[in-house]
C-alpha cells in the first residue's frame, strides 16, 4: 500500500497548521479542539517550518512551568522535519516513525505539504491489509 492510497482515504479538507508566532497556549487549545496529536508550523500552510507535538509542550510545561505557554511556537518546535511522498511504501514510513520515535509525518510533493499521516492511520491500514489476507487465505483453505 501507498502513502496515496492513505491520504485519498482521509478527509480532503486540508492539513491543520499553525503559524510559527502563535503561542503554544494557542496551539495546546488547536491540539484539543481538533483532538489531535501533532500540528505543522507553517506561514502559508504548504511549507513547513517545524512541527509541534504535545510532548513538546509537555516537555516545555515540565521544564518551566506553565509560564512557557505565551511562548511562541518556534520556541518549542522540531525543526529538522522528516517527510515522506506519496509514492512511499506505507512500511517505510512505519520504518521511520519507529526508528525516529514519532508518529507524524508530513507527505511533501515538490516542496509542498499536500498531506500529513500519523501512525494511528498506518497501523489501520496495515490492519485491514491483513483482515483481507486473512480472508483471501480462508476462502482458499476453505474452498470459497
Ligand atoms: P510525536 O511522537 O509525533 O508526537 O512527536 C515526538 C517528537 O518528535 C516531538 O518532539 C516532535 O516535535 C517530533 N516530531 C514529530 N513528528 C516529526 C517529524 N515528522 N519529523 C521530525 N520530528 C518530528
Amino acid at each position: 500500500m501507498l502513502i496515496s492510497q492513505i491520504i485519498r482515504s482521509k478527509p480532503q479538507d486540508g492539513v491543520i497548521t499553525i503559524s510559527p508566532d502563535a503561542t503554544l497556549a494557542d496551539a495546546a487549545k488547536l491540539l484539543a479542539e481538533k483532538r489531535i496529536g501533532a500540528v505543522v508550523a507553517s506561514e502559508d500552510g504548504v511549507k513547513v517550518a517545524g512541527i509541534l507535538s504535545e510532548r513538546d509542550i509537555v516537555r516545555e510545561i515540565a521544564k518551566r512551568g506553565a509560564d512557557c505557554l505565551q511562548d511562541k511556537v518556534s520556541s518549542a518546535m522540531t525543526r529538522n522535519v522528516f517527510g515522506c511522498s506519496p509514492d512511499d511504501k506505507t512500511d517505510v514510513a512505519l520504518q521511520t516513525m519507529t526508528a525516529k520515535r514519532f508518529r507524524h509525518l508530513p507527505v511533501m510533493e515538490d516542496g509542498k505539504m499536500i498531506g500529513l499521516i500519523s501512525i494511528g492511520d498506518v497501523v489501520a491500514t496495515k490492519l485491514s491489509e491483513l483482515e483481507l489476507e486473512k480472508d483471501a487465505l480462508t476462502g482458499m483453505i476453505m474452498g470459497y
